[in-house]
């Protein structure tokens, strides 16, 4: 779409005002991917104006006409348009009505010629003007798109950017396009996400950023618009950019990846396997791992230590552990992990013990556990976690946990 723009008023061939319409049109337009040929400038004269819109007609596909839509004799803008095009100008009511309000409520006297600002071009789409009287136009004859704009900046620039540019792009054909991405963060409450990240949240309008919480995983879904898919993305990764300045270290993945997911894409590049010794979690863990396809090259399999008979005789806890310390202790966990990892002769062990209630067991409350993570010949770590929430909701925290360790101890180790 190639534009020009024809700027209408003799105050500006006297030198008494400097053409900033066309400027800010030209800004605008580019913005847009609308390429600007000509600037025009031409008196409050009807004859003259026909000729310039001739010219622009021959050749350009865009004619965008600023000024002399007001109520004086003066303004003859449109009148001239109007005989060039063989279109009637015809009474538009809203206009008219906004007009009437705009009297009424200035208390002023509202004479015939007022009226005349409320004429628009037969066909158009009206473009309203929010901040005075003369409402703009847009319409298409013959393949070329004309828009009209009232003189005044503080009206002609709200109503190209409320109004116009959507005019624009609907004339172009161009759909706005909705691009979204979500973020995946874990070991982050919602709420001290949210606060991290409060001032963004309240003031980003596009991208907008949602944030959704479910199961210890807070989500961050950022939506941006616009016409242009490279736009749309580039608004999202500065977004992302910014929140993960404060935030990135608990972000494990994108859209609709998930903990296990990662973890299982993780274990399997570099070829590493795992064994599971599992308590408070019966099975859960090493369940969700299989459930992936292609699991058989990472799980070499697990022991549900439900009893100390089994931890003790199946995964060698030393006996005075468990008498002193307990099942639930760091170095229960540590030793589980450690021994399930050497028994099923993998690369990672890991083991989960603790308390899922509904009652508190040997004088720990629901909600204590440890989980065991040994990895090749480095040194096992424990981390100790309070959850809260239902028996069941204790237990799927508890392996997502177990996922994200594995995934941290993982990255930090360059996989
Ligand atoms: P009004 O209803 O105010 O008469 P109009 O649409 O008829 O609006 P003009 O009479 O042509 O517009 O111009 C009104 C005022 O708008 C001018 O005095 C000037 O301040 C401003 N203006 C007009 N054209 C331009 C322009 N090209 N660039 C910057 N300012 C302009
Ligand atoms: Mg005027």
């Amino acid at each position: 779409m190639n534009a020009e723009i024809i700027a209408v008023g003799s105050e500006l061939l006297l030198g008494q005002i400097a053409n900033t319409n066309a400027q800010f049109l030209s800004k605008q337009l580019a913005e847009l991917g609308i390429n600007v040929y000509f600037h025009t400038v031409v008196g409050d004269n009807s004859e003259r104006l026909e000729k310039v819109i001739n010219i622009a007609q021959s050749r350009s596909d865009l004619i965008i006409f600023t000024g002399g839509l007001g109520p004086t004799k003066d303004d003859l803008t449109k009148e001239t348009i109007a005989r060039v095009l063989g279109r009637q100008l015809v009474f538009d009511e809203t206009a008219l009505r906004s007009i009437e309000d705009f009297f009424k409520k200035t208390n002023r006297h509202m004479t015939e010629n007022n009226k005349k600002q409320a004429l628009v071009l037969e066909g158009s789409e009206i473009l309203p003007n929010d901040h005075g009287m003369a409402p703009g136009m847009g319409l298409e004859v013959d393949k070329i798109t004309y828009m009209l704009f009232p003189g005044p900046p503080k009206e002609l620039n709200p109503m190209f950017l409320i109004y116009g540019a959507p005019f624009l792009l609907k004339a172009l054909g161009v759909v706005e396009r909705i691009e979204s991405r979500v973020l995946r963060f874990f070991g982050i409450g919602e709420s001290q996400l949210e606060t991290e990240i409060e001032d963004l949240i309240d003031t980003q309008t596009n991208p907008t950023i949602a944030p959704l919480a479910s199961d210890g995983e807070v989500t961050l879904r950022l939506t941006a618009k616009h016409s242009s898919l490279d736009v749309a993305n580039r608004l999202l990764d500065d977004t992302e950019a910014q929140i993960l300045k404060r935030v990135g270290k608990f972000l494990y993945g994108y859209n609709s990846t998930s903990l296990v997911n990662e973890l299982m894409n993780k274990l399997k590049a570099p070829g590493l396997t795992i064994a599971s010794a599992e308590s408070l979690t019966g099975g859960l863990f090493a369940e969700e791992l299989t459930n992936i396809a292609g699991s058989s090259a990472v799980v070499k399999g697990g022991v549900v230590c439900y009893t100390n008979e089994v931890k003790e005789h199946v995964l060698h806890v030393k006996k005075e552990t468990l008498e002193t310390e307990g099942a639930v202790s760091r170095s229960t966990a540590l030793q589980l992990a450690e021994n399930v990892r050497k028994l099923l002769n993998s690369d990672i062990g890991i083991s989960f013990t603790g308390v899922a209630g509904p009652s508190e067991s040997e004088g720990k409350p629901v909600g204590t556990v440890y989980i065991g993570i040994s990895y090749l010949d480095q040194p096992t770590e424990v981390y100790p976690l309070q959850l809260a929430g239902s028996r069941q909701g204790i237990r799927t925290r508890t392996i997502k946990y177990g996922f994200y360790y594995l995934l941290q101890l993982l990255s930090k180790q360059g996989n």
